[in-house]
């Protein structure tokens, strides 16, 4: 077999089988397979799509590139949720302890963020002392102990995906249906939990641009899961805006440990009700959604899912005191409020540019060696569908740059104003199953 034939054959619009699926992704992970022709292949797949079929098949084999990881050892129903990534997403750190806080435990593995997307792992990071790698022993027992560990990837997990990732983020292939389903879903079946819910966002702060072809990304990710006997579930989710007010590393904790307390913002607390509700239902802790929200909403009231939070930081040698008392982490330099210079309703707020913006203020890295600005980011003041006049505070920025007047312009050309009266926008849009 040549690695030739299986490009012109995609590039031709024909379908592969599983022994030339099979023969590319081993080859291009044992090294036998160069770059150049795998980068031909993914441009391809890109074009030309993939059938169901091949789809399952290549997540399969990208799965077992590596290692699976066994959780039996854990009691109980062990859930995962996923999210394709966008701006201000800090919901496994609130999610997480909340379903934790019901009995039901979470084995996560997080990422890191890259361009105009955060990652949980940098997140977690911006509290002093916490660690993202711990040996799997460890791993288990905090999970069986805690309920919880959010923790990096281990270097066995799914290699043929570390090396297509990357390679993808630089050949213009990561927007592929086929190849985003296999990416995310190989690495969640991987990572060995009973569950998984799929949180997948759409606009222009996510991959999928619109409602539509999110859905279809869905679509194509649950019914890979179901294929391989994995409950999967998938709601699609608004990031025309970012989600909540705060974008950036420890903001976004801080606005975390707030959605806990029972005071974070109106889109945050919704998303984590209703994916939290989905995943209780999938354990079977619940019968339906509606007891699902309640049990979660009395996690949030009585204090035990503020809790469970402490719990993972302080297994995880993080310093529970920044969880007490969130004021101790080290503000910016800089804090600059931008205002408005005319009175109107926010109509829209580029969650790219305002994700793009954080990462140039020094939240996020544009290569993976940059290092980040734990305290840098934006806070918005204001969301969609909100009144402002002319003087009102839109957001405050924070930063430790010394030369950031232009990004402050790219931060105020992002929000949008209109005349008339917007409803605000709304975050859960479906639910596939
Ligand atoms: N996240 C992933 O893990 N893989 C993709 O291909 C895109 C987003």
């Amino acid at each position: 077999m040549r690695m030739v034939d299986i490009i012109v054959k995609k590039r031709d619009g024909k379908i592969l089988t599983k022994e030339e699926i099979s023969f590319f992704v081993k080859g291009y992970v044992n090294g036998s397979i160069p770059d150049y022709q795998v980068s031909a292949l993914a441009m391809a797949i890109l074009f030309r799509g993939m059938t169901k079929e091949e789809i399952t098949v290549l997540t399969d084999l990208m799965m077992h590139s590596g290692d699976i990881i066994d959780l039996s050892s854990i009691k109980g129903v062990k859930a995962d949720k996923h999210s394709t990534g966008g701006v201000g997403d800090k919901t496994s750190l609130v999610l997480g302890p909340m379903v934790a806080a019901c009995g039901v435990k979470v084995a996560k593995m997080s990422g890191r963020g890259l361009g105009h997307t955060g990652g949980t792992l940098d997140k977690m990071e911006a509290i002093p002392g916490m660690k993202i790698a711990i040996p799997e022993e460890q791993f288990m027992r905090q999970v069986n102990e805690v309920g919880l560990a959010i923790v990096g990837q281990t270097g066995h997990l799914v290699p043929a995906d570390k090396k297509l990732y990357s390679l993808r983020d630089v050949t213009g292939t990561v927007e592929s249906i086929p190849l985003i389903a296999s990416s995310v879903m190989s690495k969640k079946l991987a990572s060995g939990s009973d569950t998984i819910l799929l949180d997948v966002k759409f606009g222009s702060g996510a991959f999928m641009k619109d409602l539509q072809s999110a859905r279809e990304l869905a679509r194509t990710m649950v019914d890979i899961g179901d294929g391989l006997n994995r409950d999967t579930r998938a709601i699609l989710t608004d990031m025309e805006q970012p989600l909540g007010l705060a974008v950036g590393n420890a903001l976004e904790v801080k606005e975390a440990i707030a959605t806990l307390h029972g005071k974070g913002p109106h889109d945050l607390v919704e998303l984590c009700l209703e994916a939290g509700a989905i995943m209780l239902e999938q354990a079977k802790v619940v019968k339906d959604l509606k007891m699902g929200r309640q049990m979660l909403e009395k996690a949030i009231a009585d204090g035990s899912a503020f809790n469970k939070l402490k719990e993972m930081v302080r297994a995880q040698g993080g310093d529970v005191s920044f969880i007490e008392n969130p004021e101790k982490f080290p503000l910016a330099r800089h804090i600059v409020e931008i205002r408005a210079e005319e009175e109107g309703y926010v109509r829209r707020i580029e969650a790219l540019e305002i994700g793009e913006s954080a990462m140039r203020l020094g939240a996020g890295r544009e290569t993976y060696d940059d290092v980040i600005d734990m305290s840098s980011g934006i806070v918005l003041s204001k969301k969609v569908g909100d009144f402002v006049k002319s003087g009102d505070v839109l957001c405050v920025v924070h930063t430790n740059k010394n030369d950031f007047s232009a990004i402050l312009e790219d931060i105020r050309q992002a929000f949008k104003l209109s005349k008339e009266k917007l409803a605000p926008l709304p975050i859960v849009h479906d639910y596939i199953r």
